[in-house]
């Protein structure tokens, strides 16, 4: 196991600045995803770790191994693409094979590898088909196999579950997590995905512009977004804009039209002052629709449009002519929007308090 460590990384392309002084470390067999807007710097990172990219600035090391310079081939990374581009000529034990063969590897110690590779993707009973006789998720196992199966030091994969439908994907994902933690691989997985990431990621990174925006666990970039552009773009938020009336130890109270709010620092690091303004953030589905008025984090509504989906409803929450999205577990009040108000409540740890 290595870890990755990139430091002060710049790849520009004529005037675009694709990756500006990025600093990042990934630990030794983490799950790590990048995620962020398109064009936000993900495959170029990638591409680096990988070597077709050589940045203007900056350094990879794998473990203590400065590999900035080193070309691809001598990286020994594993890596699997949008496209998987398995031969069609040639059988699935064979295309496995490929990368062995290149290596000088002897026949026997192939035969061995490649066997092990297909059971570790339970591919092994189809060692001798064509990749058109395969299934997607079936040849999506083949090229996890043929990465596998060089012992590369870490994994890196681009979008590796986008041509596959919805329950293949569902399925992969479960099995790409399974593999990297058997091989204790270091793996770096690019996605615009945010449930792929948020499922089985140890870590993931929030680039924005070539920049880090945020690190941390999925729990902690989901329920502690530092700005309101991670707030957006991983899950469902709503933004309500306030002032800033004290502080109650590390938590701001914050002044909104539709009510008072006590609320955690997304970015603890950066206290806003008293009288400024910032932004809340609240997930839709950390509201209850019961229990009493209380002095903060309680607004008075009523449901307009509702959205029934069984386990859950996603109501139109009115207040004080502010529209928020509230999403009931196990739907009570569906069809109550002339029934008259209702309480909403939210706890003072799922009200984020951002910046601006
Ligand atoms: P997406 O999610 O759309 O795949 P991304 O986050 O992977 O996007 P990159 O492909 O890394 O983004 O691109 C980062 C920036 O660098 C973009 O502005 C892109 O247009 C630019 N860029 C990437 N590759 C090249 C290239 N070969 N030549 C010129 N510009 C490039």
């Amino acid at each position: 196991m290595i870890s990755i460590r990139i430091q002060q990384l710049s790849k520009r392309f004529g005037s675009v600045v694709a990756l500006q002084g990025l600093d990042l470390t990934i630990e030794p067999g983490e799950l790590f995803f990048l995620l962020g807007p398109s064009g936000c710097g993900k495959t170029t990172l990638l591409r680096s770790l990988a070597g077709f990219y050589i940045p203007e600035e900056g350094r990879i090391l794998f473990g203590d191994e400065d590999v900035t310079k080193l070309p691809p081939h001598k990286r020994n990374t594993g890596m699997m693409f949008q496209s998987y581009a398995l031969w069609p000529h040639m059988s699935v034990a064979e295309n496995v094979a490929f990368g062995l063969q290149e290596r000088k590897v002897s026949k026997e110690e192939i035969r061995r590898r490649v066997g092990d590779a297909l059971a570790s993707v339970r591919m092994d009973a189809y060692a001798e088909r064509r990749p058109n006789q395969l299934s997607g998720g079936q040849q999506q196992r083949v090229a996890l196999a043929r990465a596998l199966v060089i012992r590369p030091r870490c994994l890196l994969l681009d979008e590796p579950l986008s041509n596959l439908d919805a329950k293949l994907r569902l399925e992969m994902r479960a099995e790409i997590r399974r593999v990297c933690k058997e091989f204790k691989l270091t793996t770096v997985y690019v996605t615009h995905d945010q449930k792929e990431a948020l499922s089985i990621s140890d870590r993931m990174a929030i680039l924005e512009e070539g920049r880090i925006l945020q690190v941390g666990s999925p729990r902690e970039v989901y329920r502690r977004p530092c700005r309101k552009t991670v707030a957006n773009f991983i899950g469902e938020t709503d933004f309500i804009a306030g002032t800033v009336r004290s502080f109650q130890a590390d938590r701001a109270v914050v002044e909104t039209s539709i009510g008072l709010f006590e609320g955690i620092l997304g970015d603890p690091a950066a206290r806003p002052a008293v009288g400024s303004a910032v932004t809340l953030s609240i997930r839709p589905e950390c509201w209850t629709l019961e229990g009493a008025a209380k002095p903060v984090n309680s607004i008075r509504g009523r449901i307009g449009d509702a959205v029934y989906l069984g386990e859950v409803a996603q109501y139109d929450f009115v207040s004080n002519g502010t529209t928020l999205k509230i999403y009931e577990l196990n739907p009570r009040h569906i069809g109550q929007g002339a029934a008259g108000e209702l309480q909403a409540n939210v706890a003072v740890e799922d009200v984020v308090v951002l910046a601006g």
